[in-house]
């Protein structure tokens, strides 16, 4: 192994103090966490839209895309708190391709992870700087979490890191909502053990550290669909499914019960244009069940400046197109947003 060790890189703190936030960051961070606190607590009923590329790519036109949700933003603030989807971090399910901005800050070229890290720290901060949003990303490495742990408003644990201890007790030190998708096998209650474990006290060793954690109350769920044995997408977003979560949700006893609902990945089967049906199905759902509507606290929409995917590095890049999962367009995005704002009128 250690031949294969190429060189150490600096630790968070090191990076943090390189890459400060501006007390004007500091202030906007503050601020949002305090009204995304309040959505997940039911002070505040407005609903939450995590809204970007499946990837955050290409920093140029990610800041395009977060440039364009901020002039939504400001027409829809009264019913709706868009979070930029803006993940830097890709789970492969085969672990081969694209692993992301902290991996590639280049997509083209190979990885860089100095770069990387210095550049996923940079877009989140640029975000913030130029649009005034405070993002969501993935946390797909426990260990890497502390170089961002400082900028994120949302974080969200994926299909295929839920079940994980470290990263269910990593949760349980965050002071920002976390999300805890179903698994790929569709099993409801490892999310809810999960969700569980992230809302407990902790002891345990991070980073060379012995910490302890006071639990998480806003780690909630995520309903992603699942996958058959035959590798069918079953999807989790209908009526049914929401009964099913507010019953399971009776029977666990947690703070803050809430759900996000992701309308890509096993939910479209990712048919990325089913996205507009899906989220005004689940708007339809909260309309006809109270205890629905108060546990529905968002979405999770796969959303880029251009519709569809490609694949990297095959003929012409096309600028602002998934490289990752597909995702829905600008024009169709953002009608999608004023579509559920009007739903959500009184
Ligand atoms: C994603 O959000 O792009 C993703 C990979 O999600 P999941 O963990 O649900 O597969
Ligand atoms: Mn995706």
């Amino acid at each position: 192994m250690s031949k294969n060790i190429e060189k150490k890189l600096p630790i968070p703190a090191q990076i943090k103090k390189e890459y400060p936030l501006s007390e004007k960051i500091l202030t906007i961070k503050k601020d949002r966490d305090e009204q995304i606190r309040k959505i997940f607590t039911g002070e505040d009923n407005r609903f939450l839209l995590i809204i970007g590329p499946c990837s955050a790519d290409i920093q140029e036109s990610v800041l395009e895309y977060t440039g364009r949700l901020a002039a939504v933003q400001d027409r829809v603030g009264d019913r709706i708190l868009l979070i930029p989807r803006i993940y830097t971090n890709k789970p492969r399910t085969t672990g081969q391709g694209y692993k992301g901005m902290l991996h590639q800050p280049d997509p083209e070229k190979r990885p860089d992870l100095l770069a990387g890290i210095i550049a996923i720290r940079q877009l989140h901060t640029r975000v913030i700087e130029e649009t005034g949003l405070t993002s969501a990303d993935e946390m797909l490495y426990p260990e890497n979490y502390r170089y961002l742990d400082d900028i994120l408003s949302y974080v969200a644990i994926g299909a295929r890191s839920v079940e994980d201890q470290q990263h269910r007790m990593t949760v349980s030190g965050m002071d920002v909502p976390a999300g805890m998708k179903n698994p790929t096998s569709g099993d409801l209650s490892v999310m809810f053990n999960s969700v569980q474990a992230a809302q407990s006290r902790h002891n345990f060793l991070y980073r060379g550290w012995d910490v302890y954690t006071d639990g998480n109350d806003l780690a909630h769920v995520i309903l992603r669909g699942a996958v058959n044995k035959h590798g069918q997408s079953i999807p989790n977003y209908h009526y049914e499914d929401l009964m099913l979560l507010l019953h399971m949700y009776g029977k666990r006893g947690l703070k803050n019960p809430a759900a996000i609902i992701d309308t890509n990945h096993s939910n479209s089967n990712k048919q990325y244009k089913e996205q507009i049906r899906i989220s005004q199905e689940v708007m339809h759902s909260r309309r006809c069940n109270d205890e629905i509507r108060e546990m529905v606290k968002g979405l999770m929409i796969e959303s880029y400046l251009v519709g569809g995917a490609q694949k990297i590095g095959e003929g012409e890049h096309v600028y602002g197109q998934s490289i990752t999962d597909p995702c829905l367009g600008w024009e169709d995005s953002e009608q999608l947003i004023y579509q559920i704002y009007e739903s959500l009128r009184q």
